[in-house]
């Protein structure tokens, strides 16, 4: 059976779901395709996937009435960020106190969030969700766009939005090329138990192999570890035991949080920069994963997406509004243009902090130092810095602003 909707979206990951969420309010109809139902109950210990949500992504998650479902699901805010380099002088603090908040975001198992905003989405009456389903493949025609299910279901669509991760096949059936390189690095991530507590303290060092984070969670000695290193280590590191692996690890955060112990699973992810070159094609934009992947070492991705999934919803609702096609190339350009901006801005920064960070060099080391020590000196410049990672600077889109959207029919 053939189903017309406006706007498809291939993806019901956060940012897909978060975009689905987003015309709540509307009388537009949206379809989600997923290919994974999550399931939803959680297990004592928390997931290895975890996002530490900036108060732009609160605010968007707020205003989408996902917030309340995240908090009673499990969430942990941190109120302290501590940023080292291994063996050297550079230090840096930031404290939500002096900034005049109550925290500095919250670390949320990715889970928690797509399980909050599947919640608000299955509320909505003009969503239609498919799951699990995946597309098996599309076409665009001068109007609309075609999409068949694995399920033998199809849909028409005169928006399709490609919310469908790193590896994006909405990103592929369009052959949009894509501006890529390897960091150099994958990154283990577990869950660790320390013999002294967090204090609710996000830490990160800098070692001449990478960065290492330890995430605070809800019990107060235990975290979760983003741990980037070489590829060949990473697989090194993975086939250790439990207490061998904890005990490298006890030494790599130079001891900071007490002895380690690794507690479940440990995965590694290889990481990757991508950059589509074209977030818009006719009948079809990219959002999240799908248009820019970028390291992990400021935790910064996902928060790009919720933005990118904000963005889209106001450009498209602003078109409609206008009794105009929001499936056009054209049309869709604005948002192509702001959140092309947005991510190119984060990519160069990611990669000037992994090539600053990287090696041993000593000149680098000393600038690595004194930056530090000024960022930490000088007036404004920590408020500037903590603005940007909370997302309180930047272009930012109405649904990430306290105010939210106002209800839209048509
Ligand atoms: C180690 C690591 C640590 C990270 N830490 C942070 C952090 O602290 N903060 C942060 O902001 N970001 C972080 N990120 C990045 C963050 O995880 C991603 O940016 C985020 O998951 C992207 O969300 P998404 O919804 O775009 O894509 P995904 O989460 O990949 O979701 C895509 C969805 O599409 C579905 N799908 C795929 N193909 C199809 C198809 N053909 N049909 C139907 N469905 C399909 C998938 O099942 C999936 O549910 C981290 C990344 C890594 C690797």
């Amino acid at each position: 059976m053939m189903q017309s909707v406006d706007i498809a979206i291939v993806g019901g990951g956060m940012v897909g779901l978060a975009l689905a969420s987003a015309f709540k309010d509307t009388d537009l109809r949206i379809a989600v395709i997923e290919s994974r139902e999550p399931s939803s109950e959680l297990d004592v210990l928390p997931d290895v996937r975890v996002s530490a949500l900036s108060r732009s992504s609160e605010t968007i998650l707020r205003n989408l009435g996902a917030w309340q479902g995240i908090m009673q699901r499990r969430a942990a805010p941190y109120v302290a960020m501590e940023v080292w380099e291994q063996d050297s002088f550079a230090r840096i603090e930031f404290e939500a106190q002096q900034l005049a908040q109550p925290d500095l975001g919250h670390i949320v198992e990715n889970r928690v969030i797509q399980l909050a905003l599947l919640e608000q989405v299955k509320q909505q009456s003009n969503v239609s969700l498919f799951m699990p389903a995946k597309c098996a493949s599309m076409a665009i025609g001068e109007s609309e766009a075609w999409l068949t299910l694995d399920n033998g279901q199809s849909l028409t669509a005169k928006l399709v939005v490609g919310a469908d991760g790193a590896n994006s096949w909405v990103r592929k059936q369009q052959d949009i090329p894509l501006t890529h390189w390897d960091y150099g690095h994958s990154a283990i991530v577990a869950n660790v138990r320390t013999a002294e507590p967090h204090n609710r303290v996000a830490r990160q060092t800098f070692t001449a192999q990478g960065p290492l984070a330890f995430l605070p969670l809800g019990e107060e000695n235990l975290s979760s570890i983003v741990w980037s290193t070489e590829p060949n280590r990473a697989e090194r590191l993975l086939s250790m035991s439990d207490s061998e692996f904890s005990k490298v690890l006890t030494a790599e955060f130079d001891n900071r949080l007490g002895l380690c112990e690794v507690v479940g699973e440990r995965f590694a992810f290889p990481l990757k920069m991508r950059y589509a070159r074209d977030f818009v094609t006719e009948r079809v934009a990219l959002v999240g994963d799908a248009a820019h992947t970028i390291h992990p070492l400021a935790g910064q991705g996902v928060n790009l997406g919720l933005l990118d999934a904000a963005s889209l919803a106001q450009q498209v609702l602003e078109v409609w509004q206008q009794g105009e096609d929001f499936g056009t190339k054209r049309n869709l350009r604005g948002y192509e243009r702001w959140r092309k901006a947005e991510a190119a801005k984060m990519i160069a920064a990611m990669q000037g902090f992994k090539d600053l960070f990287e090696g041993n060099n000593p000149a680098k080391k000393l600038i690595r130092g004194i930056g530090m020590k000024l960022a930490g000196q000088l007036p404004g410049a920590k408020d500037e810095i903590m603005k940007r990672a909370l997302g309180l600077k930047g272009d930012l889109p109405k649904l990430a602003q306290r105010s939210g959207i106002k209800s839209q029919t048509h």
